[in-house]
């Protein structure tokens, strides 16, 4: 039988097959026992050394790092018609074994994408080798802003609605200053796509420039790793720009940044949703073996019918966001008109269905459920961070109501 929730083995290309194989080896070997060894480490280690150098130096031996990049640099080339639908079924299956490990790798994926497809060839020359040589190497992009992130996922196209960090032309530089926030792998990675402003003139999606900052760049300096009620193995930082000058060459995309981020944000949501499902169906596997082991009122808690219903509950919840991630994966390899839109959806429906498969999981654990060394509460946590995580659950409602209605849903709301 299929595992619930997982797109079954006969929808599956040959490649798509061995890499599942491949990485649920990875997780299974490597990354689930190192979780289940280490539930209080995640609350107790620095940022810098919780997670041990061998589980990224591991992805890397199985060719998980990457996905995303030219065959040219040693990459995964994956095959354009399917990839969203890879890179669906790898995010899953590694976010089974923890989330924050599938958002560090998935983090790399997504500005691989980026940079095949923005990046002028001497800047991938040079950054693509540098990332496959070392397995430590990660890389972040950098939108969100203590003003917020909402407005630029809607995005309001008007000039007071333009980001805060500025981007300035200068003696052959660009010169940047502000300061992101909420940066998943800002805290170490080694290479950073950042957005800025270029033009106060002119809405987001005409002012908006983007740029590859390496990290030892002057100017940039990291100023925080936030800590996170869940995904804690990714580190999540802050970043300050002063006067951080960027040689012009390093610049992605010039006012349309934001048309162009399309490339990687489409896929993304279907990775984030991908995620999403991989710790729905972690939740219910650690439920499926409790129910049938712990007894109460003299039977195991399984042929109880209440118990017995929330567990099929969870189980049509898996299959239907798996479903629906299916459908919008193919829409977004097939480039269809409706992908946008049928990426917001899986990205809210997953969001808010596999919260609800960890709340059964945590109360049909008992106090168990409430138990760091029982690893279920962690589910609930790296479930709810991603409420928020590539756009929040009304912000991407709207959008999908703007998508139906786009000359009455889309009016910007306007300044206090
Ligand atoms: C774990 C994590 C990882 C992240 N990783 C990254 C990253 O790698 N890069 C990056 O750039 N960002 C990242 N983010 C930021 C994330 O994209 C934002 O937190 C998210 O988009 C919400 O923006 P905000 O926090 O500024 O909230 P706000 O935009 O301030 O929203 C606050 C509330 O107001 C609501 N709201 C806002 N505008 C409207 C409106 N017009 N109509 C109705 N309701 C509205 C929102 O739905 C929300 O409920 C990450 C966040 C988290 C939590």
């Amino acid at each position: 039988m299929d595992r619930i929730g997982e797109v079954p083995d006969r929808y599956l290309s040959e490649e798509q097959r061995l890499m599942r194989e491949t990485c649920r080896r990875y997780v299974d070997d490597v990354v689930r026992p190192f979780i289940a060894a280490n539930r209080e480490r995640e609350w107790l280690f620095d940022p810098g050394g919780r997670l041990p150098a061998e589980i990224l130096q591991e992805a890397d031996r199985t060719g998980l790092r990457g996905l995303g990049v030219p065959d040219e640099y040693g990459g995964v080339g994956l095959d354009p018609a399917t990839q969203a639908q890879t890179f669906s079924i790898i995010a899953t299956e590694i976010a089974r074994g923890d989330s924050g490990l599938a958002d560090k790798l998935v983090q790399n994926w997504k500005i691989s994408v980026l940079l095949r497809a923005l990046a002028p060839r001497h800047l991938q020359d040079e950054w693509f080798p540098r990332y496959m040589a070392d397995p430590q190497f990660l890389m972040a992009h950098c939108l969100t802003e203590p003003r917020g992130a909402s407005d630029r996922w809607l995005p309001y196209n008007v000039p007071e609605a333009n980001m805060d960090t500025r981007a300035v032309h200068e003696d052959g530089h660009w010169k940047i200053n502000g300061r992101k926030q909420f940066i998943s792998n800002g805290y170490d990675a080694s290479l950073y796509v950042v957005y800025a402003n270029t033009d106060r003139s002119v809405g987001m999606l005409a002012g908006t420039s983007s740029f590859l900052v390496p990290r030892d760049t002057p100017g940039l300096e990291v100023t925080r790793c936030n800590e996170t009620v869940g995904g804690r193995y990714m580190n999540n930082g802050e970043i300050v720009f002063e006067d951080c000058a960027v040689p012009e060459d390093h610049l992605l995309a010039h006012g349309d940044a934001l048309r162009k981020a399309g490339v990687y944000f489409r896929p993304g949501k279907i990775i984030q949703a991908a995620k999403n499902l991989g710790i729905g169906i972690a939740a219910l596997d650690d439920t499926a073996a409790f129910v049938q082991e712990r007894v109460q009122g003299g039977r195991i808690l399984i042929k109880h019918q209440a118990v017995a219903v929330r567990v099929a509950a969870m189980a049509t919840k898996l299959e239907a966001v798996s479903a629906l991630l299916r459908h919008a994966a193919l829409a977004v390899d097939d480039n269809h008109p409706d992908a946008t839109r049928l990426c917001d959806m899986v990205k809210v429906f997953a969001s808010q269905e596999i919260l609800e498969v960890c709340q059964h999981a945590v109360e049909l654990h008992g106090g168990y459920g409430a138990m760091l060394e029982v690893g279920v509460e962690k589910y609930f946590r790296d479930a709810a961070v991603y409420l928020h995580m590539d756009a929040t659950v009304d912000v991407s409602n709207f959008k999908i109501a703007k998508s139906m209605f786009p000359s009455t849903a889309g009016a910007y709301a306007g300044p206090e």
